[in-house]
């Protein structure tokens, strides 16, 4: 024997189920930031979820460059209608776009310290 696998080391290994990369999440690819991701996550607006009827983007750096709305409700400022949610928090489709919750570090060197 010059190698250090025995016929059983050999087994073991070719026993061994082939790992494919498979994501954890159900659903499209939120690391994918384009439209087409947006839009297969379903993005819900405002009106139209009663769970949520304060519904708008969390992220407190908005991108979004429109104006905000005013609330008839509460007066509050409103930014966005739709908005989908990526763990646990709702952004809207600018933030979405521009990276916002998105784990690389590329785009996280991208802000300013202004
Ligand atoms: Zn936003």
């Amino acid at each position: 024997m010059t190698g250090g696998l025995t016929p059983e080391d050999i087994k073991a290994l070719l026993a061994k189920p082939e790992k494919k990369p498979r994501g954890k999440k159900k659903g499209p690819d939120t690391s994918v930031r384009d439209i087409q991701t947006w839009l297969a996550l379903a993005p819900q607006s405002r009106d139209m979820n009663r769970e949520q009827p304060d519904l708008r983007c969390e992220n407190p750096n908005c991108v979004d460059p429109r104006p905000p709305k005013i609330s008839a409700l509460d007066g509050s400022e409103i930014k966005h209608h739709f908005c989908v949610q990526i763990d646990n928090i709702y952004i809207c489709r600018y933030c979405f776009l521009d990276g916002y919750l998105l784990n690389d570090p590329n785009q996280l060197s991208l802000t300013s310290d202004g």
